[in-house]
């Protein structure tokens, strides 16, 4: 059986990492690529669980040796897929969910437009911003400079939507994991035929109900509030002035 290929992309602090964790803890067979990447371990990071990191040179040599399927500068760090998690997922017959920015989940997509892509938006601007002050104080490092990088680069992030098949608004942890896990069960389901054990019908509905084509009403507010897509055609930060503590 030939393996799923998942890609999701979110802003940085919308939840994605959250939400990949939980969904392997209730999916089987599908295996998650480990980026390697040159930004410095965060919190309590460990090499080869969450990224394999290392020197901008070594990323270069690897870069350049055509070990990567997709590569992306990201806040001035560089990030990349190897294509041994490709392999090896495929080698054992094994969905692959790869967690990578808009820039990389384009470069997939031209090479493999089979592809299932998935875009994870905060519900609000304040909640990002909110949930990415929350994830540094819990790391022990709170640099505003970098949190006020990564909000500023939400919306330009968010603006790409159109080009993912399916979109979650992660609001309700809980539920958002439900919707991420039906979309995974009603592709093997349309792809490989793979029966859904436990209703099945209303797993295929949630996972058709977040469609980026039926997703216009209820991404409406969203898009609103981070400014996209307003009447003017001018974006404004949508953070408010300063960056207060909330
Ligand atoms: P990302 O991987 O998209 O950068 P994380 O998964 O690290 O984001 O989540 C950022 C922060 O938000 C973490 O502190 C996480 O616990 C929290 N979080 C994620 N999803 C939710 C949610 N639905 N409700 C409340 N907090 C959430
Ligand atoms: P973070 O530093 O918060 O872990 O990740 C920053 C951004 O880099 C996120 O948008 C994340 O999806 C993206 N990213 C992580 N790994 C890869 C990768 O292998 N390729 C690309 N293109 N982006 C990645």
């Amino acid at each position: 059986m030939a393996g799923i290929l998942f890609i999701i992309s979110a802003p940085s602090g919308s939840g994605k990492s959250t939400l990949v964790g939980e969904l392997r803890k209730q999916v089987t067979n599908v295996d998650f690529s480990i980026s390697w990447t040159t930004r410095p371990p965060r919190g309590s990071e460990e090499n080869g669980r969450e990224y394999h990191f290392t020197s901008r040179e070594e990323f270069e040599r690897m870069r350049d040796a055509g070990l990567f399927l997709e590569y992306a500068e990201v806040f001035g760090n560089y990030y990349g897929t190897s294509r041994l998690s490709l392999e090896d997922a495929r080698r054992q017959g094994h969905d692959l969910l790869l967690d990578i920015d808009v820039q990389g989940a384009a470069q997939v997509r031209r090479s493999m437009p089979e592809a299932v892509s998935i875009f994870v938006m905060p519900p609000t601007p304040k909640v990002l911003r909110t949930r990415l002050r929350n994830r540094s104080r819990a790391e022990g490092v709170v640099n505003e400079s970098e949190l006020y990088r990564r909000l500023s680069e939400a919306s330009k992030e968010i603006e790409n939507y159109r080009d993912y098949g399916y979109i979650l608004v992660n609001d309700i942890l809980d539920r958002t994991v439900a919707q991420l896990e039906a979309i995974v069960l009603a592709e093997r389901y349309y792809r490989n035929g793979e029966p859904i054990a436990f209703r099945s019908s209303r797993v295929l509905e949630v996972a058709a109900a977040c469609r980026q084509t039926n997703s216009q009403d209820r991404l409406k507010p969203v898009l609103e509030a981070f400014g996209i897509g307003g009447s003017n055609g001018q974006q404004q930060l949508p953070f408010g002035d300063d960056l207060d503590e909330d």
